[in-house]
């Protein structure tokens, strides 16, 4: 057994983790679930209701990471559970085109303005390592530039973050990564526009585009500044390189465009994953139609993929957004901004130093009284406050990402009663925070 830093019982968890631990390596499938940042035991969940997760101990939790974004209609929502089993009856995968995934890329050019041409894919790695292999063959360059702190998935290429210096040639910044993967990624400070000029200037004619998130969530939600987003745009168009938003996050989420609904900016490539799919592997990449058309079989951009555009993952995706109206976007913003005064109540109450960001409805807090604006900022926060905090919140009935440098997540079925047991449990936890050594 694992020691557990708080007395509290997650017995058929921790059993289930030790069993996952002999045949699965750090007994998960994506790292930050195993709860290493803040220790513990991983709770192993057996379902899941509208706001609600039940773990194979069989205690309930007010579920704030929605399995990372996607949930945002919560659990098993009945139409989404009801076009899943409709789907699957039909069959579960014919590895040609079908109905399914043409009415999908439908609803997502229509919503999002600068996407007039879509590819699905699994997941959102392979949509930004898609996009970003696409913006290569057009523009024939090799370098991409990249922000410390933004997580594009575990593309090779894309994992460098490692300097914050002006124009830091990435070593790579885990084994099995190679310098020649990443010697052509450049990891600038986000936020920072001068930095990208200076990298242009640096490299001129070298730079095949600028990926960003368009509202970075994965070093905490840290928001882009003023004209930030606008800055890219307008460089890598001033240097023939494309500007490629990442929306995996906050597509469909942060409004019914995503985070191009918030700040208008037109990217000439987006990448897109999570609420897209409706709790099944399904992301895409897309954007202009000119640049799109290099890609196979259209054009000479190689890509492909014997799940994509699942029938059952499209299903799932089109019935969660045709139900993403106005109204449901109004409830999930109303609810997110419920919960982030809550926090800041009950942590200003224990007199806990902290900034709470947000991008629209997401967002998340940092134990630091300064804002932030860059990875640096964000690791500079006191993260121990995060694991006392995290920890009694989740004795309590509230699952918080197990990490200080995720977003929080709010369903449309986050109700009075959910937000009700957050409320209650938060007093204990801005205590434990406020009382917490490193
Ligand atoms: N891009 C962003 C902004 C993400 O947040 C993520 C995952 O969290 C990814 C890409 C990778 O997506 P996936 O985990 O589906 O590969």
């Amino acid at each position: 057994m694992s020691e557990l830093p708080y007395p509290y019982e997650a017995q058929a968890s921790q059993a289930l983790f030790d069993r996952a631990a002999a045949v699965t390596p750090g007994g998960v499938n994506s790292p930050v679930r195993a709860f290493r940042a803040v220790g513990g035991t991983p709770r192993f969940m057996v379902s899941g209701t509208g706001p609600y997760l039940t773990d194979a101990d069989g205690r309930e939790y007010v579920d704030l990471v929605c399995s990372w974004g996607p949930m945002i209609l919560g659990h098993a929502h009945p139409e989404v559970v009801a076009a899943v089993q409709e789907a699957v009856t039909r069959g579960t995968s014919f590895g040609t085109p079908g109905e399914g995934e043409v009415a999908l890329a439908e609803e997502m050019v229509a919503r999002v303005e600068p996407l007039e041409q879509v590819r699905l894919v699994s997941s959102g790695t392979e949509a930004t390592m898609s996009a970003i292999r696409l913006a290569r063959g057009f523009t024939r360059r090799a370098k991409v530039i990249k922000f410390a702190g933004c997580y594009h998935g575990h593309v090779d290429a894309l994992l460098a973050a490692a300097g914050s210096g002006l124009a830091t040639f990435a070593l790579p910044d885990t084994p099995g990564v190679t310098g020649a993967q990443a010697g052509d990624t450049i990891v600038l400070p986000y936020n920072d526009l001068d930095a990208v000029h200076t990298a242009f200037a640096a490299h001129p004619g070298e730079i095949a585009c600028v990926i960003t998130e368009a509202s970075p969530g994965n070093m905490g939600v840290v928001p882009p500044l003023p004209g930030f987003n606008q800055g890219l745009k307008d460089a890598c168009a001033a240097n023939g390189a494309l500007y490629i938003s990442d929306e995996v996050m906050t597509g469909f989420r942060t409004s019914r465009a995503g985070w191009y609904g918030v700040d208008g900016v037109r990217p000439d490539l987006m990448t897109f994953g999570k609420v897209m799919g409706g709790g099944f592997p399904a992301a895409a990449f897309g954007g202009r139609a000119d640049v799109m058309a290099h890609l196979a079989p259209a054009g000479p951009v190689y890509q492909a993929g014997t799940l994509s555009g699942n029938p059952v993952a499209t299903a799932a995706g089109l019935a969660q957004l045709r139900l993403l109206d106005a109204a449901a976007y109004a409830k999930v913003d109303a609810v997110s901004a419920r919960i982030q005064s809550l926090v800041t109540e009950a942590l200003t109450k224990e007199g806990v130093a902290h900034t709470l960001q947000n991008a629209s409805n997401m967002f998340s807090v940092f134990f630091t009284d300064r804002p932030v604006r860059t990875y640096e900022d964000a690791k500079a926060q006191e993260s121990f406050r995060y694991t006392a905090f995290f920890h009694s919140l989740l004795a309590n009935g509230v699952h918080l990402p197990p990490s200080s440098f995720e977003a929080w997540f709010v369903s449309t079925a986050h109700d009075d009663r959910a937000v009700q047991r957050v409320a209650d449990a938060l007093p204990a936890a801005a205590r434990a925070a406020a009382e917490a050594t490193a």
